[in-house]
């Protein structure tokens, strides 16, 4: 497989670092250096330099098309009205509708929602699926309403937003604190505000759906399924077999409990864990399965090593955890480290402490620039979220595929598809890093950068 580079005229400002790029001045960025949009866009600006992109693209790619901000009241079960605050950004859909996950976290902000939908349309044109890329959230914290309440700021939401998604449009998904009943309840409010005719049709302007009303079989499981074929295709290159590979995960949720138990499944060691509850370590292995049974009983992984759980499912599991600090789970040595909770989490502090051969970052942005460095300064290996989170809006993509030709797929035609495209991601980026002689997340950044460059080439900028 070669790849060759979509050179426009040289306009590119040569000679800035990823952080201190003019194009911030033009665009008039936001000074703080530990903005999340900031960082994001100024590495993807790096790699729009190296490959030669033409400055109309890199300022194109550099801001979302659309940032939408609506506020709506939701009454609230004591009867009081709340008022709540939700965000789409549709940052481009030059390769197809936008596409992109809705998050519920009380930490939402508009500049990390931009950054998670420039990430989209990154981790969309890197496995060249036919979409571009959203995000959105809405401030709240989901743990605390109650399943009336997480209803009814769903549907209002959604009815907020209205006009800006739709089956060939926007399509949004499951993120953090969100999940496959959020997205049912996303479809029917769209649906019902359609005409009789084009109403099932409307389902499609959601993936992540319950498997009953059209979602897909094996989405549950793509994201942590995606980044164990990331693994399994890019190991061998690191000298790590995967049987008896220690490995240690930040986030036990829907991504990180799924790539924990097919690694599990595959003969690695998961010896230590942590989540917003805290940290648990088992030199033997974890009994992931059964850990992931506590967390879906309990909410967290606290209490794991007291409520006495084992499946016996495991290969290299045995009973039981030992609770250990933050810095104790940093500390552990292991082979491969996977981030897949939130952003930002790896800085210079945490980066000092991780003993480990690779990180897989399995939540999107889970390493500051400074975390990067200092990971890259001891020879990790950092395998970037654009290839190895992708697994989630691969299958999506499916669902809709599935959904628009009324199909439905078996889980074994799921899977083996989702192996070929993260399988493909991964080569597209290794063969930008060979020919750049750069990191994997520059690289990643490359391949995907020269497919909507390629994109913006022929299609010109209107008029
Ligand atoms: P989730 O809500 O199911 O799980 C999040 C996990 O992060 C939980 O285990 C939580 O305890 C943990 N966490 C939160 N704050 C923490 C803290 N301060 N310290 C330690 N752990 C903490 O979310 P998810 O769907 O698994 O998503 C995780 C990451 O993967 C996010 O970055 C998300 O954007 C990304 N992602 C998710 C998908 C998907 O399909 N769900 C797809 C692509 C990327």
């Amino acid at each position: 497989m070669s790849i060759t580079t979509a050179t426009g005229q040289a306009e590119t400002s040569a000679g800035s670092t990823s952080q201190d790029n003019p194009i911030f001045n033009e665009l008039e960025f936001p000074p703080d250096p530990d903005n999340l949009y900031r960082q994001t866009v100024g590495q993807v600006l790096e790699a729009t330099e190296m490959l030669g992109l033409p400055h109309r693209v890199q300022v194109i790619v550099a801001q979302p098309k659309n940032e939408i901000m609506v506020h709506f009241p939701v009454r609230m079960d004591d009867g009081h009205h709340r008022l709540f605050k939700g965000y789409r950004v549709q940052h481009n859909n030059a390769l197809g509708p936008y596409k992109g996950g809705i998050r519920y976290h009380p930490a939402v902000h508009l500049d990390d929602i931009k950054a998670l939908a420039l990430l989209m349309t990154m981790k969309c044109s890197l496995s060249r699926l036919p979409l571009g890329g959203s995000k959105g959230g809405v401030k709240c914290d989901p743990r605390a309403l109650s399943p009336g309440e997480l209803q009814r700021v769903t549907r209002r939401f959604t009815s907020a937003i209205m006009n800006e998604i739709g089956p060939d449009y926007d399509i949004p998904a499951p993120d953090v604190g969100s999940n496959a009943q959020v997205m049912a309840w996303m479809a029917d409010t769209y649906m019902m505000s359609q005409s009789a005719a084009t109403s099932v049709d409307g389902r499609r302007v959601v993936t992540g759906k319950p498997v009953e009303f059209g979602g897909s079989l094996g989405r549950e499981k793509a994201t942590g399924q995606g980044v164990v074929d990331v693994l399994v295709e890019m190991l061998p290159d690191e000298g790590i077999p995967i049987e008896g590979m220690r490995v240690s995960l930040i986030g036990f949720g829907n991504v990180g409990s799924w790539a924990a138990r097919i690694l599990e499944d595959y003969g690695a060691k998961v010896v230590a864990v942590m989540d917003h509850t805290g940290a648990l370590r088992n030199d033997e292995g974890l009994d992931c399965h059964a850990l992931a049974a506590h967390v879906g009983q309990t909410g967290g992984i606290t209490g794991f090593d007291t409520a006495g759980a084992v499946s016996g499912g495991g290969r290299h599991t045995v009973k039981g955890a030992t609770p250990i600090t933050e810095d104790e789970f940093y500390q552990t040595p292991v082979d491969v480290l996977i981030p897949a909770a939130m952003e930002q989490m790896i800085q210079e502090k945490q980066a000092a402490m991780i003993d480990c051969k690779v990180v897989a970052e399995a939540a999107n942005a889970p390493t500051t620039p400074a975390g990067d460095r200092a990971l890259q300064a001891k020879g990790v290996e950092i395998l970037p979220a654009i290839l190895c989170n992708s697994g989630g809006v691969t299958v999506s993509y499916f669902e809709w595929v599935q959904n628009k030709s009324n199909v439905i797929w078996d889980e074994e035609t799921v899977d083996r598809e989702l192996n070929k495209h993260m399988v493909m991601a991964a080569r597209r980026a290794k063969v930008a890093r060979q020919r750049f002689e750069c990191d994997m997340r520059t690289a990643a950044y490359i391949a995907a950068l020269d497919h909507i460059g390629r994109v913006y080439a022929v299609r010109g900028i209107f008029p």
